[in-house]
């Protein structure tokens, strides 16, 4: 039995929740229905933030949510959820479902973060068994139609690590609730009384700001590696503590997270680093060993280079992408691979002759190899990778402008980022800070006075208005072109 929290008794308000989400709610429930807010939205309520989206559980099945909804749409293969759409906003909205596959696999992923539109989930998911059929749909509509005989189907499969792979079942809330990952995750806001229902102890750990895995830790980790990572994500984004029984496997564990889909390994990179507490994330992943398992080239350059200029150039760069999202302004995983592969392209590069370190082929050749080596985890879309090249590859271009030619650099599609990546290394006298601030300088005047700017510049320091404009020491050493040493 849950422990019911009163609507007297807790600090959830309606004026803090999506009115879409009410209105899906209420919808349901005007049906006959049950319907329930779960999950992250629920939790970040409590802590009073905003969560990012709002998800809902039912005990409709997907067919009758769509009947109930105009704007809706059914996505995923095998468990189908439904997407209520309302303008921008998408209200998600699960059939209680049972058993504890990983819930990610199963939901259209969250590409919005790789700049992309939605995608039906059904382009993207990992085959882990057949799509419901027609007539499956119809015989469980049919069990359901008998409300108190829930369809209990326990088909399910493990790999020989313990992943769950296939398990394919509707519920009730008693059984939804185990699937869920940690117990502060777990709690459901009820629209017909405004209570809250506890079935794990979620909201003592809420506030006693605790991450407990629900069920046993080992179990639950093999099931899916993917929450190891979601565990150092809520300890990062929340300040939560991970208790000591569910952060003990991890340590014997994380190799597991190689065996995971390499594209959901993106996905959940991109919650780590992109969605507002990435500074926090890095520190958080190396504690837990769980770098070592996503980007072991990052963690060894890490580790070989302690309290480096490179890391501090990445820990300013992950803080400034988190402003950039508390901002609502938006952030790229092109700017977050070259502030993670930046030490390990350094490397590359310094260990060419130093006569090859300017070439853009080394430079070009060193990106792909730092990224072949982050590719054996993730599988990381081709647009960032060769966003990465040339922002790289653009940054002996802004060191040395030349001319008035070096004005065209602005119009560049990856300029923006090559400049930011540029200011950055300037702070950490990776790159020559007169240059980088006569790139700012330059994008805050106008095309006559750019143009001067560039002549100046061309005609040598003591015309460039006081600037050393630094010109390139023909046959002269130079740094290298990451200037990480
Ligand atoms: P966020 O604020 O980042 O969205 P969230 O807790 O809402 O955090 P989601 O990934 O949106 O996380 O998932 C929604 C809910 O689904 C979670 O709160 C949790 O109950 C459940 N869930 C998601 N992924 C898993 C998983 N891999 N294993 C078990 N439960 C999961
Ligand atoms: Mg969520």
């Amino acid at each position: 039995m849950p422990r019911i929290i009163p609507r007297a008794q807790h600090t959830i308000s309606r004026s803090h929740i999506s009115p879409n989400a009410l209105r899906v709610l209420y919808r349901l429930r005007d049906a006959g229905f049950q319907g329930f807010l779960v999950g992250g939205c629920v939790r970040d309520l409590l802590l009073g933030l905003e969560p990012k989206d709002f998800d809902v559980a039912t005990d409709a099945l997907p067919e009758q949510v769509k009947r109930l909804f105009r704007n809706c749409r059914l996505v995923g293969r095998r468990f189908r959820l439904a997407h209520v759409f309302f303008g921008q906003e998408i209200i998600e909205v699960a059939t209680f479902r049972a058993a504890s596959a990983p819930i990610q696999d199963e939901e259209a992923p969250e590409s919005e973060l790789a700049g992309e539109e939605p995608v039906q989930a059904e382009d993207e998911l990992i085959d882990q068994g057949g799509p419901v059929t027609e007539a499956g749909a119809a015989r469980l509509e049919a069990e359901h139609a008998g409300r108190d005989a829930p369809v209990a189907d326990t088909e399910r499969m493990f790999d020989d690590t313990g992943r769950i792979l296939r398990d394919n079942v509707y519920g009730t809330i008693e059984a939804d609730v185990w699937r869920r990952d940690f117990t502060a995750n777990a709690l459901y806001y009820n629209i017909a009384d405004f209570s809250i229902w506890d079935y794990v102890g979620g909201a003592e750990d809420i506030a006693a700001r605790e991450l407990r895995m629900i069920g046993d830790p080992e179990t639950r980790y093999r099931e899916d590696p993917v929450r190891m990572l979601r565990a150092a994500r809520f300890e990062a984004k929340l300040g939560f503590t991970l208790e000591p029984a569910s952060a003990e496997p991890i340590g014997r564990l994380r190799e597991l997270i190689g065996g995971v889909p390499p594209a959901r390994l993106f996905d959940e990179t991109l919650k780590l680093f992109l969605t507002g507490h990435g500074e926090r994330s890095l520190p958080v992943l190396r504690r837990r060993g769980l770098l070592a398992a996503l980007l072991p080239n990052v963690e060894s350059y890490l580790v070989t280079h302690p309290d480096s200029l490179v890391e501090k150039l990445v820990t300013r760069g992950l803080t400034n992408t988190d402003a950039r999202v508390s901002a609502g302004r938006s952030v790229t995983p092109t700017f977050l691979l070259a502030l993670l592969l930046y030490g390990p392209i350094a490397t590359i590069i310094e260990s060419l002759p130093p006569a090859r370190w300017h070439e853009v082929t080394s430079i070009l050749e060193a990106c792909d190899q730092a990224v072949r080596e982050a590719q054996r985890h993730l599988a990381i879309p081709k647009r960032f990778t060769l966003g990465l090249r040339e922002m790289f590859a653009l940054q002996p271009r802004l060191e040395h402008p030349r001319g008035r030619r070096a004005l065209r650099l602005i119009s560049h599609p990856r300029f923006r980022a090559a400049y930011d990546l540029l200011l950055l290394r300037a702070q950490f006298g990776m790159a020559s800070a007169d240059i980088a601030n006569w790139w700012t300088e330059l994008q805050g005047v106008s095309e006559d006075e750019q143009g001067r700017m560039a002549d100046a510049l061309a005609a040598g320091p003591e015309r460039a208005g006081g600037q050393k404009g630094r010109r390139r020491r023909r046959g002269g050493r130079r740094r290298t072109s990451t200037g990480a040493s």
